[in-house]
């Protein structure tokens, strides 16, 4: 059985589970791909003979030079989209995009209320990154953003800075008590140039991504963060503003309901950044070692990531709320040279044991994980592009996974190069 387009491709934990690798993987066989959601608070790294490409908001599809899009469920930075374009220009990789008028756009002072509200949040702080992702969607959600259609009419940019600035700056100062230098004037100078140079960029992605997909047009759509992060369904508070489930990509690009397959990305262990609970949570030297070997520092924020074990309690909620119909499981080489690997089946609560996530936060934080026990294996797997060829260990742990969560595992990824994979 092939992996079917058209395809959403989401992050079935945490995120950083290596869903930029996974799109870069498939986008060879799409058309176009199109980023449905966050905003560069998400980072992506897709490497291509031993050059790692780092990216936040250009979709991870950019490498095979195919059509791409930014539906109006992304927000933009402009700096960092244009420094993205810049970047790709100039090594002569050509960059065809095209972003929805509805995108909203991050201002300077949603980062510095969201800088404001962590210092006052102190101690509970979610660990925001200081983007100002939240205070955009915040806007949006409250009709008072600036959109792409703004960005680009110098007369409208103009005036809504001049209209929601001043109670941005009354907000800065007085609620948080913080200083802030920015005035319209500044904040407009700086956006017009960017308005300028993305100008050329627009178009109604709602409309040509429906048509195309009337069309049977191979479409590839990438999900930012993981299932545990959205905004409702994840571990809340502390995950990103948006949907990240699959279902998000109907509004976040503008589809009517329809059939679109779906494909979780698994890391073959747990991580994730910043607070929250995490319950397969390693404290310990394996911890440590798998964040060694992962190199699991934050892409965008170079932060350590908590590392810990698989949990299929994760995965099969994550199976339930995107439907997903096929699984990929990435870094299965970072577990080579572990004596034993465990694998969390359950939770125990009070004296219950459940298979998902409680829809409490509370109970949530009160899950103990019950682990299955694997022998691990010795040798370096990363050369393997067989199933066969792997270690009867690893064998083993993928089987497990695979009948305990009832989806086909249809990628294994052995190493972080687009051609280090196990295709089944
Ligand atoms: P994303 O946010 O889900 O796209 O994931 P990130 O790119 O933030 O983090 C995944 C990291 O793991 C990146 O540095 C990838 O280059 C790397 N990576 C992806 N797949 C593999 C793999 O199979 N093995 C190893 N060792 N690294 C991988
Ligand atoms: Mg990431």
């Amino acid at each position: 059985m092939k992996i079917k387009f058209p395809l959403i491709i989401v992050g079935s934990q945490w995120g950083d589970e290596g869903k930029g690798k996974i799109v870069d993987l498939l986008a060879k066989d799409a058309d176009y791909v199109v980023r449905y959601n966050g905003g560069n608070n998400a980072g992506h790294s897709v490497v291509l003979n031993g050059e790692k490409f780092k990216l936040s908001l250009l979709p991870s599809g950019v490498l095979h030079q195919k059509k791409l899009f930014l539906s109006q469920g992304v927000v933009i930075s402009p700096k960092v989209l244009l420094d993205e374009i810049e970047f790709f220009k100039k090594r002569g990789t050509r960059v065809d995009l095209m972003i929805d008028p509805r995108c909203n756009i991050v201002m300077p002072y949603h980062r510095e209320l969201d800088r404001a509200t962590e210092i006052w949040k102190g101690k509970k702080a979610t660990g925001s990154l200081h983007l100002g992702i939240g205070y955009c969607y915040e806007d949006k959600n409250n009709r008072s953003g600036i959109r792409f259609e703004d960005l680009i009419d110098t007369q409208a940019l103009k005036e809504k800075i001049e209209t929601f600035f001043p109670l941005k700056k009354l907000q800065i100062e007085k609620v948080f008590n913080q200083k802030t230098d920015l005035t319209s004037e500044k904040i407009y100078q700086e956006y017009v140039r960017y308005g300028k140079k993305l100008k050329k960029y627009l178009g109604d992605v709602s409309v040509i991504i429906q048509k195309s997909l009337s069309k049977r047009t191979k479409v590839l759509f990438e999900g930012a963060h993981g299932t545990f992060l959205d905004g409702i369904f994840g571990t809340h508070p502390y995950t990103t503003a948006v949907y990240t489930i699959s279902g998000g990509v109907f509004p976040y690009v503008g589809l009517a309901p329809q059939k679109i397959y779906s494909l979780g990305v698994v890391k073959a262990y747990t991580t994730r950044v910043g607070n929250g609970p995490f319950p397969t949570e390693l404290f310990d030297k394996t911890g440590e070692k798998i964040r060694k070997v992962g190199a699991e520092y934050g892409t965008v924020s170079k932060r350590p990531r908590r590392c810990g074990w698989l949990d299929l309690c994760l995965l099969r909620t994550a199976i339930r709320l995107s439907g997903l119909d096929y699984l990929g499981i990435t870094k299965l080489d970072v577990l080579s040279g572990l004596d034993k690997i465990r694998v969390c089946t359950e939770y125990k609560i009070n004296r219950e044991k459940i298979k998902e996530v409680p829809g409490l936060m509370n109970d949530f934080s009160k899950c103990k994980p019950v682990y299955q026990e694997f022998k691990g294996w010795k040798e370096n797997i990363s050369d393997i592009r067989k199933f066969v060829d792997l270690p009867k260990e690893a064998k083993i742990y993928l089987k497990f996974i695979e009948k305990e969560l009832k989806v086909p595992v249809k990628i294994i990824s052995v190493g972080a190069e687009r051609n280090s994979n196990i295709i089944l």
